[in-house]
């Protein structure tokens, strides 16, 4: 892997940098800077060699159009407050202001560009139209450095095309996680549990297959539970449920008891009538949901069970919420679990930004956590043992 360090003397020279900026935000205020956070070792690093740094960073799915509900603006600010300097921010990708902000940067300055996803050629499937805008990248800046890690597993201009036309290399961020994740991948201690939860069921059923071929046991939760209720044959309300992947449910079942892999599935689950903070909750048997209520966290039964199981683990890998952790009713599964691994002494790491965001906000310190990654898809993706294509194009 190509370091900074590989680039040479940064003193004048503009530093493209790909940070992941894309932090929760509710009524324009951010309600977790941890992404922010996590990208100042590189940006400072750069800045105390006297780089021009360049940040290239997305915030949430403008779908490739401008759309200032989705600016920069309150990120930049941030930043200036983290950086302790001001960081001027673009009101374009690439175009006039970009050009004109870059051309006034001075030696260990920073600015920032407008979300990159605001540009459709950023995240296009085409590949010269990716390599269109990563050429416009490659104007403002003479060498990059790749810190977004979670990007790294997605083909896009800013993440993997910019890489191939000027000096690369990975930022410290990027370092940093591929060494905890490679821990947890390659030869973990045993026995390896790995913890799914979460509401994009459909993106992570898919990484089960993998996984069973590498855990000890796999504890399943938030909204992916209800699928594999419903595979047992057991209804599941108005829970969220991906009819279409039962099938595929059943195998993964079938699956892990051929591998003898521990299916830990929740054998109670807290009810309610509507999805909301004040929504009467009531703990129901697993195979008792009512038709018309909707399971929105893992009952007591199933967080001692699950807690029991995890402390029994030398290695823990978490993705995803066990419950809507967002309202204090239905957060006690994820604290659950939080807790295990807190207090557990395995080596653990949470993956995942909305359960990242949920460790920090039940109250955990962090540092109780052998590491706690930025990236959601991308760590799955490590934790798959897959090739990233914005890490495979930074090595030497
Ligand atoms: P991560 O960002 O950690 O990868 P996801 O984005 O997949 O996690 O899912 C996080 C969201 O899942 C949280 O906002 C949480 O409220 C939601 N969630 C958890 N359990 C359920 C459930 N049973 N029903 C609906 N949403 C759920
Ligand atoms: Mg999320």
């Amino acid at each position: 892997m190509k370091t900074i360090e590989s680039l040479g003397d940064l003193r004048g020279k503009r530093v493209l940098v790909r940070s992941d900026f894309n932090v929760p935000l509710k009524d324009g205020v951010i309600t977790d800077d941890g992404r922010i956070r996590a990208a100042l070792p590189t940006l400072k690093t750069l800045l105390a060699a006297g780089a021009k740094v360049v940040v290239m960073a997305h915030l949430g799915r403008p779908k490739g159009e401008v759309n200032p509900d989705f600016s920069l603006a309150p990120v930049a600010k941030r930043l200036g407050e983290l950086v302790e300097a001001p960081v001027t921010l673009a009101e374009d990708v690439t175009g006039p202001s970009a050009k004109a902000v870059v051309e006034a940067l001075g030696e260990g300055e920073i600015a920032l560009l407008e979300n990159v996803r605001f540009d459709a050629r950023e995240t296009s499937k085409v590949d010269e139209e990716r390599a269109a805008l990563a050429a416009e990248f490659a104007a403002l800046g003479d060498a990059f450095v790749s810190d977004g890690f979670g990007v790294v597993h997605r083909k896009q201009a800013s993440v993997y095309d910019i890489a191939k036309l000027v000096p690369a290399a990975a930022g410290l961020l990027v370092l940093k996680e591929i060494e905890s994740l490679r821990k947890a991948t390659e030869n973990p201690e045993r026995p390896y549990g790995v913890v799914l939860g979460g509401s994009k069921v459909s993106d992570k059923l898919g990484v089960i297959a993998n996984l069973l071929t590498k855990a000890d046991m796999l504890f399943i939760g938030g909204g992916m539970v209800y699928t594999f209720l419903a595979a047992k044959g057991y209804s599941v309300g108005t829970s969220l449920l991906e009819q279409d992947q039962i099938e595929t449910v059943k195998g993964y079942i079938a699956e892990a008891a051929e591998r003898g892999v521990d299916l830990v599935l929740p054998t109670d689950i807290v009810v309610a009538p509507t999805f909301a903070a004040d929504a009467p909750a009531t703990v129901v048997s697993a195979d008792a949901i009512p038709d018309d209520q909707m399971g929105l966290d893992i009952g007591p039964a199933s967080r001692e069970l699950f807690a029991s199981k995890i402390a029994a683990c030398k290695t823990v890998a978490w993705n995803g919420p066990m419950g809507v952790f967002e309202f204090p009713t239905f957060a006690e599964g994820t604290k659950a679990v939080a807790k295990a691994l807190s207090e557990g002494g395995m080596f653990s790491v949470i993956g995942g930004g909305d359960s990242a965001a949920a460790v920090r906000l039940l109250g955990f310190d962090e540092a109780t956590f052998s590491h706690i990654s930025t990236g959601g898809g991308a760590s799955l993706e490590l934790l798959e043992g897959k090739v990233l294509p914005g890490i495979a194009v930074l090595e030497d």
